[in-house]
């Protein structure tokens, strides 16, 4: 057995993903801090009252927040929440929603149906969704009830504000709410450089799912009503899913900490940057394409048979993605010497012949 969890151990994770990284230390000492004495369990406890704070402050609205243990269960607990049964949800056909959630939307949804649109570069274009929306307006199909978007999008592209809004007004004029998977929101505004309401209720999104996992902290995704009424009872739906903890204070105070201090960006921005260190290290390398805008912490590449091998017996785990691309991904952890590392090995694999 032993030689199994060496060999595993022996790659290289770094690039795997953004949830391979372990919590920073900011996260970290929060947790540490909230470890102190007896304070009221389930959400009653001043850390999950304060980190409520922090979103609202940070967003500029009186907001409503629910934590829960992942993202999975963030979205699939918000787009149940904004659904019946008998409705349907538009999401673009590569997002996470779709492809990486094993039916849970539809599972605490009791069967909403999810409506797959297209658009180039993993974002939602404009007359699919207005097609999807038009196609069917008879009682004998689930009626379009939300449209659901992705901050990154799942290719690691990103929305610009003006989209967004474009995107919300089509859909809300139709009488659509619209829901964010904001697993990587910190990377999308420490990309864009705007405001967190900039790129929510500003512009039309009616509930974020704000994910602080893959930003650093432990195990933490809030769900931000920025539409109050639209969370009535969630906290009853997300006992019943066993997404209430009873030792909430270790999910908020991170938040507490972190958000008002700005600090929440740091590791997103860090990563954003050695993404776009990896993109700029590797842009020689014979036959190695990009294959999406890399605007974020993802890096998609089409690699020739030679670099996989070659990267293969250097150590490196990486997952085949969309499309057959090998997918990298920087986090608030990942080190400019690792981007090196790699980028190296794919240019050296990339030069033999
Ligand atoms: C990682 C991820 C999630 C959440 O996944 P969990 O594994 O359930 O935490 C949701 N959306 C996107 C785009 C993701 O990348």
């Amino acid at each position: 057995m032993r030689s199994v969890v060496t060999a595993v151990n022996e790659r290289r994770w770094d690039f795997a993903s953004d949830n391979t990284s372990g919590i920073s230390p900011k996260a970290w000492a929060a947790m540490a801090e909230a470890n102190e004495g007896f304070l009221p369990s389930y959400g009653d406890d001043k850390y999950t009252e304060a980190a409520a704070d922090a979103f609202r402050e940070v967003f500029e609205i009186d907001c409503e927040v629910f934590f829960v243990f992942n993202g999975t269960a963030a979205n699939s607990l918000a787009l149940a929440s904004l659904c019946q049964s008998y409705h349907s949800v538009i999401c673009h056909e590569t997002a996470h929603v779709e492809t990486d959630e094993c039916g849970a939307p539809e599972f605490f949804s009791n069967g909403t149906k999810l409506l797959l649109a297209g658009g180039p570069n993993g974002k939602l274009s404009l007359d699919t969704v207005d097609h999807l929306i038009m196609k069917r307006r008879d009682i004998h199909y689930p009626r379009p009830h939300v449209l659901s978007l992705s901050a990154p999008t799942e290719l690691g592209t990103l929305y610009r504000p003006e989209e967004i809004r474009e995107l919300t007004a089509l859909a809300h004029s139709h009488g659509l709410k619209v829901h964010m998977d904001g697993t990587r929101f910190a990377n999308a505004i420490a990309a864009l450089g705007v405001n967190p309401a900039q790129l929510t209720w500003q512009v039309g999104v009616d509930v974020l799912c704000f994910g602080g996992t893959k930003t650093g902290l432990g195990l933490s995704e809030a769900v931000v009503f920025f539409n109050r009424t639209l969370a009535e009872e969630f906290d009853y739906r997300c006992k019943q899913a066993g997404q209430l903890a009873s030792k909430m204070r270790f999910m908020a105070a991170p938040w507490v900490k972190m958000l008002p201090d700005g600090s929440w960006l740091e590791g997103s921005s860090h990563a954003n940057h050695c993404a776009a260190l990896l993109v700029d290290l590797i842009k020689d390398a014979p036959d190695v394409e990009r294959l999406f805008p890399v605007e974020a912490n993802a890096v998609f590449l089409r690699l020739p048979q030679r670099v996989h091998d070659h990267l293969k017996r250097r150590g490196w785990s990486y997952y085949i993605f969309i499309g057959g691309g090998a997918r990298f991904m920087c986090s608030w952890a990942t080190s400019e010497d690792a981007v090196r590392d790699l980028a190296k090995d794919i240019c050296e694999g990339a030069a033999q012949t």
